[in-house]
């Protein structure tokens, strides 16, 4: 429990639940803030949580590497203007070890259970281990959970089969080999091109075509990296330029600005009109929903692996799998030696399936049971002094979720220190400050690109949006503060005696 520190700051204690990258994040924000008694418990032996698990051939960011860096910590020396998987994890262990963050994280102990009590949080393990704190900061990602098809005769199928967010790097693919991928989302347009160029036969089984934006990616020169070595402003331009482009086309065109949207439009229109040359295909390829429904998808490498001859583009929608393959609708069985389930993310679970457990014993899965909601992204009624990084409404189409969960941990500190200042024992969200939010996000789907005719997991079971639909200067401005009339505060007896001695 939090110890006096001065007689004018009592010093907190803070569970960080994963190390990915928002959880080494909160950390350094933590310890900034003179706040040390921190606990990071995270499952797995290493940090860096997507970029950990996500190891499949073309793994990329889709948002420019100088923004998608934390804002502290520039990165001179990134080889690609996407960063490719494997750097964006070294940039993490390099941070993590930068800072020091290691020491404060217990590795290979998942959280099983997070339980509010007599004003403080009391947080099991899969080790049996039991940590107490006053503040926890959930850290556990957006999209960490795969999300398996729900196909007919998936157990049965006798070759090799898995999921791009858990490849298996012991499966030999190339020549001779034939492979299926399900899916055609942004993580299939960059494993796809690669397996392609493997030699392997490759049959792509797309349910929904998607729109893809061709922003040049290119290797950054030993000469480039030396000059934006020496020279920090360079960088600086260099990521500023970044977000100035994705917040004034790519959120502008996804939240209704005309102009913007009938660029982004024009743009991937014309890059599918000129890049496949084969009509037939190019219809095949052409999305009949709004361009920014789903997530625009920025590759340059897709379109010409798939016309290549080992490859197969595959409309007919697959009826069940075989123990040797896929039998379509007509009735076709497709041989396949390996399946590759490129099917996303289950973007609902949250910190789940952890049992987090609030005031008068409510569960999470009862408290999100109608809706997954939370004030500001971040806090829940009844869950006092706990924080969700990256909660619901929080992404913002086809921008850096680092800049993102950067305004989030100041606003976690804030409230952390007005409790260091005594101001409050306990904070949580007022239900009608929930509702007052949510409300305001409905409103802000009316005329997005969300509402284009697509099914995409922007959007949840009624229809309303996951996604922030608002510029990213509106999430800065309403994030800048918290309105504490929006709060239960609370001080504790308990704690009174606490400070007193
Ligand atoms: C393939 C892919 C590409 C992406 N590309 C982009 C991009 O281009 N731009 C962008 O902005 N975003 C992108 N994202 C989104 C990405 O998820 C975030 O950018 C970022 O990784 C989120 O960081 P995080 O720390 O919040 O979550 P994660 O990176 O998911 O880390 C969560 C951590 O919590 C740990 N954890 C979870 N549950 C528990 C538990 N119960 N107990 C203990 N530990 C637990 C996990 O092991 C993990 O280490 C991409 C995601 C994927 C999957």
């Amino acid at each position: 429990m939090g110890s006096v520190h001065s007689k004018k700051k009592r010093q907190p204690s803070v569970i960080v639940i994963g190390a990915g990258m928002t959880g080494i994040l909160m950390v350094i924000k933590l310890r900034n803030a003179g706040i040390t008694d921190i606990t990071v418990l995270e499952k797995k032996d290493r940090v860096g949580g997507t970029w950990r698990e996500n190891t499949y051939p073309g793994v990329a960011c889709d948002v420019p590497a100088h923004m998608y860096t934390y804002s502290f910590e520039p990165n001179p020396t990134w080889s690609n203007f996407f960063a490719r998987g494997g750097e964006i994890q070294q940039y993490f262990e390099h941070v993590a070890d930068k800072y020091d963050v290691n020491r404060s994280i217990r590795f290979n102990e998942a959280v099983t259970d997070a339980r509010y009590k007599d004003g403080q949080w009391t947080v099991k393990t899969n080790q049996d281990s039991t940590y107490v704190a006053d503040f926890v900061v959930c850290a556990t990602g957006i999209l960490h959970h795969p999300a398996f098809p729900d196909i007919g005769g998936l157990d049965e199928f006798e070759g090799d089969m898995f999921h791009t967010a858990q490849w298996n790097h012991d499966v030999k693919i190339g020549k001779g080999v034939k492979v299926g991928v399900i899916g055609t989302g942004s993580t299939a347009a960059q494993a796809i091109p690669e397996l392609i160029k493997s030699g392997a036969d490759v049959s792509v089984f797309q349910r929904t075509p998607q729109w893809i934006l061709p922003l040049a990616d290119f290797r950054v020169s030993q000469k480039m990296k030396r000059l934006l070595s020496k020279s920090p402003r360079l960088v600086s331009l260099h990521r500023k330029f970044s977000v100035f482009i994705m917040e004034h086309l790519f959120t502008k065109a996804v939240t209704g600005h005309f102009f913007q949207k009938k660029l982004l439009e024009y743009w991937c229109k014309l890059n599918l009109r000129f890049s496949i040359k084969n009509k037939a295909l190019r219809e095949k390829l052409r999305p009949n929903y709004q361009v920014g429904c789903k997530r625009v998808i920025v590759n340059t490498t897709f379109y010409k692996g798939i016309q290549k001859d080992n490859a197969h583009l595959i409309t007919e929608q697959i009826d069940r799998i075989t123990k040797n393959g896929i039998v379509t609708k007509d009735g076709t069985h497709h041989d396949m030696d390996v399946l590759v389930l490129s099917t996303g993310f289950n973007p609902f679970n949250f910190m789940r399936p952890m049992n987090l457990i609030g005031r008068e014993e409510l569960h999470i899965d009862r408290a999100w049971q109608d809706r997954i909601k939370a004030y500001r992204s971040m806090m829940l009624p009844n869950y006092p002094n706990f924080f969700l990084m990256l909660g619901p409404n929080t992404p913002i189409g086809n921008f850096s979720v680092i800049a993102m969960s950067e305004v989030q941990g100041d606003y976690v500190i804030k409230m952390i220190q007005k409790w260091q200042e005594e101001q409050f024992d306990e904070v949580e969200a007022k239900p009608e400050a929930v509702k007052e939010f949510n409300d305001y996000v409905k409103q802000g789907l009316k005329g997005t690109a969300w509402v284009g005719g697509c099914q995409s997991w922007y959007l949840d079971k009624d229809g309303d949006p996951i996604l922030w639909p608002y510029t990213w200067k509106q999430w800065v401005k309403e994030m800048r503060e918290p309105q504490m009339e929006h709060m239960h505060t609370k001080s504790l007896s308990t704690k009174e005696s606490e400070k007193a001695a």
